[in-house]
């Protein structure tokens, strides 16, 4: 496993507004060295650890997550925008720089017998991935583990998030 990962993920400027600069990963997922690698070093990063399930966040997560649970050989939960799923679901609240998101999942998705990696793929503030961290944890499930394709460590997300118990693997910064 020799790919230069960081080369193909593709910048660009001032996406989805001005002054940000979008990590573009769809050009790492066409490739296809490219795709099975971060899925299999994100799995390889948590072997040993008694994973029991995958959760993935909407939607460039669940790309990756479920790549990950596959390599794992275990199942994936979608953590979904609200109003998505089907069944009963138990929801999270979490600030945007203007205004509030929801994040959900179905109530049954996990319990206290689990331990659950959670994968996305790129962490900025940190608050998509700690909410989700919460809301899962409000099942009883452990959440110790989380991975991620890109890491920006200048916003300070991933210490944000290793403040709330919570080990950090990103493939790149
Ligand atoms: P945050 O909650 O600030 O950590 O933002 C993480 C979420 O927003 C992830 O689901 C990313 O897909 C997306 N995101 C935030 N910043 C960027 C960026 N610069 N490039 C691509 N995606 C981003």
């Amino acid at each position: 496993m020799f790919t230069d990962l960081k080369a193909l993920v593709r910048s660009i400027p001032d996406y989805p507004k001005p002054g940000i600069i979008f990590r573009d990963i769809t050009s790492l997922i066409e490739d296809s060295a490219g795709f099975s690698e971060s899925c299999e070093r994100l799995a390889a990063a948590h072997r040993g650890k008694d994973i029991t399930k995958v959760a993935g966040i909407e939607a460039r997560g669940f790309i990756f997550g479920a790549g990950v649970a596959i390599a794992l050989g275990v199942g994936f939960v979608p953590v979904r925008k609200a109003g998505k799923l089907p069944g009963e679901t138990i929801g999270q609240n979490y600030a945007l720089e203007y205004g509030v998101d929801t994040i959900e999942i179905h109530a049954d998705a996990v319990d206290g017998d689990d331990n659950v990696l959670l994968i996305d793929d790129l962490i900025a503030t940190g608050g998509t991935a700690i909410a989700a961290v919460s809301l899962l944890r409000r099942t009883g499930a452990k959440v110790e583990h989380t991975g991620f394709v890109i890491d920006l460590p200048d916003i300070g997300g991933a210490e944000k998030l290793r403040a709330h118990g919570v080990a950090v693997e990103a493939l790149m910064t």
